[in-house]
């Protein structure tokens, strides 16, 4: 059989799709495991944009080729919630383009910037697409350590002037998958400074701007001066409202930017199905209550979730927003040992901290995306099988 490229040899075993292998092992077996470890919201998309998506199915000209960047009156709805929900504008024709969901940019902006010996900047631990897109695009990953004593933000201060010099594309992520912190504006403020510096595009990834709790609202990139003269940001329907399967997501920002993630994508995709771009526009227009009904949801798991780990000798950080609940884990214990431990004791999974970068080691992930009764269960059975842990 034909070997595959040494790229694809590079390639991490997918961290979600192992943890889906396991998880349907152990139910052949009919153990009854509960799952804290995918973040796919587990609520229904909404029914009136499942209306929307109905209606638009039944037009034809919704089932020829759609526009590689998208419809306009997508991307207008698109500008239309920046400007209500940041107060910043964009032009739909020059400054959105439509994603099949944000994973697909984000895989596909370093194959539109980077050459090989280019660097990328990083985040660890960090959703595991910026490093792989931009190893598959052949450039070199420079991993930013995302610390606890540094609010999990990035000192851009501590990344060598060499490497920054290297650098043209940085991604970041606030609210942050997998540890749910934020950034304010004054970080942002100095991403710009630093991207003005060294001529970087910054890519940041909003995909958890709208869960966010108690009266906490995240900013975006995009708010912060200059921004869109450095920076991209991307953005999906998929946790907003419920929509992960749909693949329905968008870049916005530099000009430039977008217009080649938009050229990229003209050659090697066709865009998305605009019966799904409709639905799209029917989330982004129509009533809100759903955000704020599953807001309500999200909050009291994630304060489940806090107390549970309290009971067990936990002093747990509540996250401000997202669906995540990252976790120290105990004395002794690499990560991968305590969630082995965790899915044979009390038959729950939770997710290596590893799994999203060296600097993921000694730290475990909780998602908020299980029903609240099923979570409930989860910690109890963790709290039986554990009793008090040791930190
Ligand atoms: C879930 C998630 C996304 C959304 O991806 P889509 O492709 O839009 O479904 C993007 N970034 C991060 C960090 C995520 O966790």
């Amino acid at each position: 059989m034909v070997q595959v490229n040494t790229k694809m040899q590079t390639l991490p075993p997918y961290l979600f799709a192992r943890i889906e292998q396991k998880i349907a092992e152990a139910r052949a077996q009919g153990i009854d495991l509960i799952s804290l470890g995918i973040g796919d919201p587990d609520l229904p998309t909404p029914p009136h944009i499942v209306d929307a998506m109905t209606a638009s199915l039944r037009n034809p000209a919704n089932h020829q080729y759609p526009s590689s960047v998208g419809l306009l009156s997508f991307r207008q709805a698109v500008a239309d919630f920046y400007q209500r929900r940041f107060g910043v504008a964009l032009d739909p024709k020059t400054e959105v383009v439509t994603l099949i969901g944000s994973k697909e940019g984000i895989a596909h902006i370093p194959f539109c910037y980077l050459d090989p010996g280019d660097v990328s900047l990083v985040p660890d631990p960090g959703y595991p697409v910026y490093g792989i897109g931009t190893m598959l695009a052949g450039g070199t990953a420079y991993y930013m350590p995302l610390t606890a004593e540094n609010g999990f933000k990035p000192v851009l201060a501590d990344i060598p002037t060499a490497v920054a010099k290297k650098a043209k594309l940085m991604f970041l992520n606030y609210p942050n998958n997998p540890t749910g912190a934020v950034a304010d504006l004054a970080f942002f403020n100095e991403v710009v400074a630093f991207a003005r510096e060294f001529d970087i595009l910054v890519c940041h990834d909003a995909a958890y701007s709208e869960i966010a709790y108690d009266d906490y609202r995240p900013p975006s990139f995009l708010m912060a001066p200059g921004a869109k003269e450095v920076g991209i940001e991307f953005h999906s329907l998929s946790k907003t409202y419920n929509m992960t399967g749909w693949r329905l997501g968008w870049a916005c920002g530099n000009r430039e930017a977008v217009e080649v993630l938009g050229r990229f994508k003209s050659n090697v995709d066709s865009g998305v199905f605009q019966a799904i771009q409709e639905a799209g526009i029917a989330a982004l227009r129509g009533d809100q209550t759903c955000v704020e009904q599953m807001r309500r949801i999200y909050q009291e798991r994630r304060d489940l979730v806090i107390a549970g780990l309290e009971a067990m000798g936990w002093r747990p950080v509540a996250p401000k927003a997202g669906i995540y609940i990252w976790v120290p884990t105990p004395k002794g214990f690499t990560a991968e040992e305590f969630a082995e431990l965790v899915l044979e004791k009390a038959q729950v999974i939770i997710t290596p901290g590893r799994g999203y970068g060296e600097r993921g080691e000694g730290f475990f992930r909780i998602s908020l995306t299980t029903p609240t009764d099923r979570l409930r269960t989860a910690l109890e059975r963790m709290q039986s099988a554990l009793g008090r842990v040791e930190i």
